[in-house]
């Protein structure tokens, strides 16, 4: 033991000399013993640091700390101390100095007093000032970071957040320190919870957050692992608020969401298209029309038009779209297929001078289509009823202007649609002007007129007798914007009703002539012998024989006439001038002419040829006409027989005087057998003049006005179209 003694150096030995400052401190707190090295390393010798009060070296805000420490090794909680202190040099300065404190205990391990060492560390104390520097380079960019950063342990307890973080979560770092991360993003939605662990992902993920005002964010977050010495220490996770960049992701989606939806919603189809290798392939088909062809878009996305359509109908579309593709604004094409039929229209897309691609809108127009077809139908049969009806029908505007007239018009009145084209009618006799307009303005008023009988006038100067239907044509506002008119030609039915009628008592007549003409005759006769026998026997009463023997001609007049109506057939044709005939008939009238001061003409407008007739008959045709002239003129009258040609087929003669004229209520008589006004009238001249112009092949017709005169036209045919007519 002793020989160890000799050769170690003792304690007292080794704290005197030691470089490093020791103490001993009783357990109150004094000084017991100090060595050199501290005396030299605070500048006091070794009595004056024996009575300077421990705590005073320490600087005050040190003093507590140190004090507490002490009083845990005092009762033994803590066994040994170690701090990094600040004391005051005998010189004022401070100095950094390492401080161990350990328990000094007796054998019975009774604490008897402290051991101090003290140890200068001023040059550690500038390294980790320079650490502090760089640490605060990091903290800085660690608060001053547009991102949220929240520092965690590798057990996910929050160490740290950055003032964004504090922002983002709407949380200060108190609240949030030391929370579990996983119980952080564990708000009161079940939809929101994430796993645990989430803090070593080491993807991008997003977070769903509560705020603690309620309001949920999204983040989007990205884990940095902390490694220190080697170790993994720890995790920054940096967050970023989404919520707004999602949202309006989300609105995108919605957009074109939206604009899909349209397009596959519109009723037509809408589809897009590229070149690729030489084939055009479609990028793009929907719509509800293409459904109804029977497709669907994987039908025809990625493919091209043969792999879509049969061979014709892909060869005919592709030339379409060879032209669009080559830049045609506008090319348009119909196409059928199962029954539907749609028109497509195509609009190349270019874009810098290069053709992109093109767009193709498709609409359904099967429909239209169907009804443009009904309406063809429809106006087809309407216009061949209007052509092809014996009704003339004739559209006029509001100034009675020609807008069309169908077929039967122009066979009936004579006039084609382009001749009247624009044009007011020109069918009504001058005399009936009061009956057009007063017809226009009822039509003008909106009336209809139906059913009016009246007479027209036909090219060829004809009058025809017509039944008249007249209506105002109304737009859909109700307002009149032209007429109709359908005229029926009614000549004929009015004819063969008076004839009918008159052909009664024609019978009746003839028959009288037939069984009577030859009984009256015969007698006569003999009367006449008799009387011109007498007539020499009585000289003195020879006016009274005169008057006999007139009289006598006379009933014989009356029966030669009576046997023409009942022997027609005895008429006998050749082929005479009308020249010749007429010249004769004015030759044997004009003395009567000029006693009854009557001045008679006869005007040729054309050459007339020569025409199959019996001329005996047509003498007494005009005879009879020129007669009743005459007898309508009351004085210095005029009467004018116009001969003139229609057409290569007819011969109008027109009688025309300016005598007493014929009442409208008295035309219809006109013909019939005994239907005079005279005194001495026969009422058989007008009949046999019908009967001599119908026996001709001809026509006549009467116009009259009272108190200006009467027209009479006798039509008679040209033997152009019978020149056999000879019987
Ligand atoms: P009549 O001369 O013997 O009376 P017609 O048959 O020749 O018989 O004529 C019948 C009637 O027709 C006449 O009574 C006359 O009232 C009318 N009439 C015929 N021609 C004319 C005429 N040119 N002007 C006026 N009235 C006429
Ligand atoms: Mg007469």
């Amino acid at each position: 033991m002793t020989k160890q003694s000799e050769m170690e150096p003792s304690f007292d030995t080794i704290f005197e000399f030691i470089t490093m400052g020791m103490a001993l401190i009783s357990l109150d707190g004094q000084w017991l013993r100090l060595n050199r090295s501290l005396c030299d390393m605070l500048g006091y010798s070794e009595t004056e640091l024996l009575t300077t009060n421990i705590k005073a070296l320490l600087e005050p805000a040190q003093q507590g700390h140190f004090l507490s420490a002490y009083e845990k090794l005092q009762v033994g909680t803590l066994t040994d101390y170690q701090l990094n202190m600040r004391i005051q040099h005998k010189n004022l300065a401070m100095m950094c100095v390492d401080w161990r404190m350990s328990v000094v205990r007796d054998s019975d391990y009774e604490p008897q007093a402290f051991l101090v060492q003290v140890k200068e560390i001023s040059e550690q104390s500038e390294m980790e000032r320079k650490l502090a520097e760089s640490e605060q380079r990091y903290k800085s960019l660690i608060e001053h970071n547009p991102a949220g950063i929240l520092t965690c342990d590798i057990q996910g307890r929050i160490l740290g957040a950055n003032p964004a973080m504090e922002r983002i979560l709407g949380y200060s770092k108190d609240e949030l320190h030391l929370q579990l991360i996983h119980h952080l993003f564990q708000p009161k939605d079940p939809n929101l919870v994430q796993a645990e662990g989430m803090h070593l992902r080491n993807d991008n993920y997003m977070l769903k957050f509560q705020q603690a005002n309620g309001e949920i964010i999204e983040l989007g977050v990205k884990n940095v692992p902390i490694i220190v010495n080697g170790e993994w220490d720890g995790v920054y996770l940096i967050a970023k608020d989404i919520t707004q960049f999602n949202r309006d992701r989300e609105s995108l989606r919605i957009a074109q969401q939206d604009l899909h939806d349209t397009v596959r919603r519109q009723q037509g189809m809408t589809l897009k298209f590229r070149k690729i290798n030489g084939n055009y392939v479609h990028t793009l088909c929907d719509g509800e029309l293409l459904y109804r062809l029977g497709y669907k878009p994987s039908h025809i996305l990625g493919k091209t038009l043969y792999e879509i359509w049969p061979t014709m109908l892909a060869t005919s579309i592709e030339a379409y779209y060879h032209r669009a593709w080559n830049g045609e604004e506008n090319v348009m094409f119909e196409s059928t297929f199962r029954g539907i039929t749609y028109i497509t229209s195509l609009r190349p897309i270019m874009e810098n001078e290069r053709m992109i691609e093109v767009i193709g809108s498709c609409v359904n127009i099967t429909e239209r289509k169907q009804m443009e077809i009904e309406l063809r139908e429809t106006k087809e049969l309407l216009e061949s009823v209007i052509n092809n009806t014996s009704d003339a029908i004739s559209v006029l505007d509001l100034n009675a202007r020609v807008i069309s007239v169908n077929a039967a018009h122009e066979h009936i009145f004579g006039w084609s649609q382009e001749e009247l084209m624009g044009r007011t009618l020109p069918i009504y006799p001058s005399y009936l002007e009061n009956e057009r307009k007063e017809m226009y303005e009822q039509l003008r008023l909106g009336k209809q007129i139906s059913g009016k009988e009246s007479v027209r006038l036909r090219k060829d100067g004809r009058l025809i007798h017509v039944s008249i239907t007249k209506t105002p044509i109304k737009n859909e506002k109700g307002e009149i914007f032209g007429f109709a008119a359908i005229t029926r030609d009614i000549t004929e039915r009015n004819q063969t009703e008076e004839l009918l009628r008159k052909s009664d008592k024609l019978a009746v007549a003839g028959q009288l002539a037939a069984g009577l003409a030859h009984e009256i005759r015969n007698p006569l006769t003999s009367l006449r012998g008799f009387l011109q026998l007498l007539q020499h026997d009585m000289k003195d009463k020879k006016h009274y024989f005169d008057i006999m023997l007139s009289e006598l001609d006379r009933i014989n007049f009356i029966v030669s006439e009576f046997l023409v109506i009942a022997k027609p057939e005895a008429i006998t044709y050749k082929k005479s001038s009308l020249e010749t005939i007429l010249q004769s008939v004015i030759a044997l009238l004009d003395t009567q002419a000029v006693l009854c001061n009557v001045e008679l003409l006869l005007e040729f407008q054309s050459e007339i040829p020569e025409i199959t007739c019996s001329e005996m008959h047509l003498k007494q045709l005009f005879i009879n006409l020129i007669k009743n002239a005459m007898e309508a003129i009351s004085k210095d009258g005029q009467i004018k027989m116009i001969v003139s040609l229609h057409g290569e087929d007819l011969i109008r003669v027109r009688t025309q005087d300016n005598g007493s004229g014929i009442p409208e209520d008295r035309m219809k008589q006109l013909g019939e057998p005994f239907y005079t006004t005279k005194e001495k009238g026969t009422g058989l001249g007008l009949m046999m003049c019908f009967k001599i112009v119908e026996a001709h092949r001809g026509t006549m017709s009467i116009e009259s006005q009272v108190g200006y005169g009467t027209t009479i036209d006798v039509y008679l045919p040209t033997d152009k179209n019978e020149p056999n007519l000879d019987t």
